[in-house]
């Protein structure tokens, strides 16, 4: 039986490039590539960028975004409110992790706020900075409004479930408040990732986040690294998507939406199990590296999947 894969792209960072016109002209040319396309895509938007600069002090690319907003294809997400290494969650920078429950919840309150006021349309989305949370962040995102958690398999829980008897199961009274959609791959691998999802049955979850240095031709040094994609090579990708049998494309607020059921069935937490599982690997040396990239969960197929 073909399967089918729902994919969400996801861009972090929109027109945080402060003036440097390659990073703009770059992320000029990816949106576009989307826009022709007509392939949706979750944007995720800092409003008052390292606690300095408004969004709306760049007329120009609030423009451009509140343009792709209202067509529909772009959804917008809060990635934070200055997206500030304000705090630490192990290695990692948090602008939210251990900062008190108030503080938190006042960031996420004004963020959307700004956010919606510019683009005069509700935010349901939020991408932690760094995507670190805590238990905090998940309870002040339900108290501000928010319907999908954008983050990755390395943060605590959301879905309130729990494991018994060898299977997951709600917890009594717990109201549905938010829905965890944890990036998965990156571009390189989607194409692959979503081939293995449409071979098994039922519905699985590909969310693919992305960087400006996640284009070769970008001129931040973290490209050296990441870097691995070109703007023909994401023009390839999008036809293929649009064209292949099965595959759904949508932003994480309509894919939170649209299969809010799917999502809180304990597949994000098998995800999550599994990727902690792979990251031990991380430790031994020589092969842990490689192990830990087989093993880590590269989509969130349905209960029982391969990964
Ligand atoms: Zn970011």
């Amino acid at each position: 039986m073909r399967g089918s894969v729902t994919i969400v792209f996801r861009y972090d960072d929109y027109a945080a490039s402060l003036g440097d016109s390659t990073m703009e002209a770059n992320e000029r040319a990816f949106l576009d590539a989307f826009a022709e396309q007509g392939v949706p895509l979750t944007v995720g938007v800092v409003p008052r960028i390292e606690g300095k600069r408004l969004l709306a002090d760049d007329p120009e690319r609030l423009r451009a975004l509140r343009d792709a907003v209202a067509t529909g294809q772009v959804g917008p997400a809060l990635h934070g409110l200055t997206h500030e290494a304000l705090a630490r969650q192990g290695t990692a920078d948090s602008e939210f992790a251990g900062l008190p429950p108030a503080a938190q919840l006042e960031r996420l309150r004004e963020g959307k706020r700004l956010l919606e006021d510019w683009l005069g349309t509700p935010v349901a989305a939020f991408i932690p900075p760094w995507n670190t949370y805590d238990e905090a962040t998940v309870d002040a995102l339900t108290e501000a409004g928010f319907q999908v958690l954008c983050a990755a398999l390395s943060g605590p829980p959301v879905s309130h479930l729990q494991f018994a008897h060898g299977r997951y199961v709600p917890i009594e009274d717990a109201t549905p408040p938010l829905v965890a959609l944890p990036h998965t791959t990156g571009l390189p691998d989607v194409q692959r990732t979503a081939r293995a999802c449409l071979r098994r049955r039922g519905r699985s979850f590909l969310v693919c986040m992305f960087h400006e240095f996640s284009f070769a031709n970008s001129a931040d040094p973290l490209a050296r690294v990441y870097g691995r994609t070109s703007l023909a090579g994401l023009a390839r990708l999008l036809q293929w998507c649009r064209a292949e049998p099965g595959v759904e494309l949508a932003t994480a607020a309509e894919a939170a939406s649209r299969y809010a059921r799917e999502l809180s069935d304990g597949r994000v937490d098998a995800a999550r199990a599994r990727w902690q599982f792979a990251a031990r690997w991380r430790r031994v040396p020589v092969v842990g590296r490689l192990v830990a990239r087989l093993l880590a969960p590269r989509a969130l197929p349905g209960p029982r999947g391969p990964w």
